[in-house]
């Protein structure tokens, strides 16, 4: 199913040929259909009210002062982004998304829709405010559609772990969508929405979009606001957008983006304009192809995948080079450690007092968080709170999170070598095998772990990067993976429009 690209519908509406509100009535009946039943797709948690759309489309940005003017910050001393012009004020950034169906995967507050993390410990909890990316979104004049099913509080590959049952692909229904933002890139994939946010922690966008055969982009660590993102691993936590196409994809991160006085995280940065440059190219840039990222072992088909498409950038005229990043092998124990560590920390607050549920049989102080944590967390949160109280423990402190920590800092030095021998972006498959069929991971944690060798190194280092479908492998689709330097969103989303340009054209 193809849905109207986010620029054709916010033109539309706009311009007055479409009622605001019918993108989203279109949508919202389709998101019931393909929801519906036992091999429904099961992508929403929450969906906007039956009666139609409880939101109103604003007159434009308004005072608040969270949606800057596209354009730079006066007097913040900072030098432009990189890669990014200011955008006329009055441009059609106003109302980007006029009229436009977002999807909104669960771990980020909204006002109207509960906000459950896909955890039975916030079952119908609703949050007393909006997350920044929410506001900004409905600023530009776009619509939550519902908020979309996830591997609880974005742990999983699979969303699989969801407390209220697994999204299918809808590629293939008896196998999964990947995770954690498996939902939102199942709405867009079966033609629900165009586009949808979700969180990337160490995959949990781009491995959904590879596995949906959809666009996800993961942007630079501050590039956008992470308050109202539920928390679970600070360090490396960033919403990230989905498309149908690039562009669709782009419009979204750059409505979203830019400084946030209330995250101390976000960069005091404008949002770059991702839109002018779309259609640049990739004429004379050096892109590497990471031998740690093409192993032996590698499936066949994901390599031809892969040389494919590094065929069509030389044709655009790009030129390859192998590059080494030799830390690669260290990233998943690291990712693992210093996830779980922050996870421990960030997830103390589900204590039964203050949020979600409380065990009704308790009576002592300590009794109401163990029997509340006991009832309100599912099996893989317990495991990852375990290990990453165990990493941080007293006598393994430095054994385990201080030696992550080390080794987080050479992989981002692996980046920067390769930034600095005059590599632009690099080219490497997003998840090492397509969708797998459902339960066959669900037992296995190391192997679930695994479905993020390619991805968690952008997080580690907190670098944008994009996964673009390129075509499928055993029936099922592909992702081919860019990454650039930090702040480089811009020229990443070139490239990965000249991939999706002319597999488009070749077919
Ligand atoms: N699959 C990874 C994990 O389970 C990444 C999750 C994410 O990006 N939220 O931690």
């Amino acid at each position: 199913m193809t849905v109207p690209s986010v620029l054709e519908t916010a033109r539309e509406v706009r311009e007055g040929r479409l009622p605001p509100h019918a993108p989203a009535r279109a949508a919202l009946v389709r998101a019931r259909t393909s929801d519906d039943g036992p091999m429904g797709l099961h992508a929403f948690l929450s969906l906007t009210g039956p009666d139609g759309i409880p939101q109103s489309l604003p007159e434009g940005p308004g005072p608040d002062p969270l949606v800057p003017d596209s354009g730079f910050i006066p007097d913040s001393g900072l030098a432009p982004d990189p890669g990014s012009t200011p955008r006329p004020r009055g441009s059609h950034g106003h109302l980007s998304l006029a009229g436009v169906p977002v999807a909104v995967k669960d771990n980020i507050c909204t006002a109207d829709l509960p906000t459950t993390c896909a955890s039975s410990f916030l079952e119908g909890y609703h949050s007393p405010y909006e997350a920044t990316v929410v506001r900004r979104l409905r600023a530009r004049g776009g619509v939550v559609l519902g908020k979309t099913n996830m591997d609880e509080f974005g742990m999983g590959s699979s969303t699989e772990h969801s407390a209220f049952g697994p999204t299918r692909n809808p590629r293939d229904r008896s196998r999964v969508p990947g995770g954690s933002s498996g939902g939102s890139a199942a709405a867009v994939a079966a033609g629900i929405v165009p586009c949808a946010l979700g969180s990337d922690t160490g995959g949990s966008v781009r491995q959904p979009a590879a596995l949906c055969g959809v666009v996800g982009v993961k942007p630079t660590y501050g590039r956008v606001s992470r308050y109202g993102l539920v928390a679970f691993a600070s360090s490396l936590d960033q919403v990230g957008t989905f498309g149908a196409e690039v562009a669709d994809a782009a419009l979204l991160l750059e409505a979203i983006s830019g400084h946030d006085p209330r995250d101390s995280t976000s960069a005091p940065l404008p949002a770059p304009d991702l839109m002018t440059g779309l259609e640049s190219g990739v004429r004379g840039k050096v892109i590497g192809i990471p031998r740690e990222y093409m192993p032996d072992s590698l499936d066949p088909e994901i390599q031809a995948r892969m040389e494919e498409a590094g065929e069509r950038l030389v044709a655009a005229g790009a030129s390859l080079r192998e590059v080494s990043l030799p830390h690669t092998r260290y990233a998943v124990p690291t990712y693992y450690v210093l996830a779980t560590a922050e996870a421990s920390s960030n997830l103390a607050r589900y204590d039964g007092v203050r949020y979600g549920v409380r065990a009704p049989e308790a009576r002592a102080t300590r009794e109401v968080y163990d029997a509340s944590r006991t009832r309100g967390f599912g099996p893989e949160v317990v495991r990852r709170i375990i290990l990453g109280t165990f990493g941080l423990s007293a006598g393994y402190h430095d054994q385990y999170y201080g030696r992550a920590q080390r080794v987080r800092a050479l992989i981002a030095r692996d980046f920067r070598r390769v930034w600095a021998d005059g590599v632009d972006l690099l080219l490497t498959p997003t998840s090492p095998t397509p969708a797998f069929p459902l339960g066959e991971r669900a037992d296995d944690p190391v192997s679930m772990y695994l479905s993020d060798v390619f991805t968690v190194t952008a997080n580690l280092a907190g670098i944008p990067a994009v996964s673009v479908p390129v075509g499928v492998t055993h029936g099922l689709p592909c992702g081919a993976q860019l990454l650039a330097p930090a702040w480089h969103e811009a020229p990443l989303l070139a490239a990965a429009r000249t991939l999706e340009r002319s597999l488009r054209e070749a077919a």
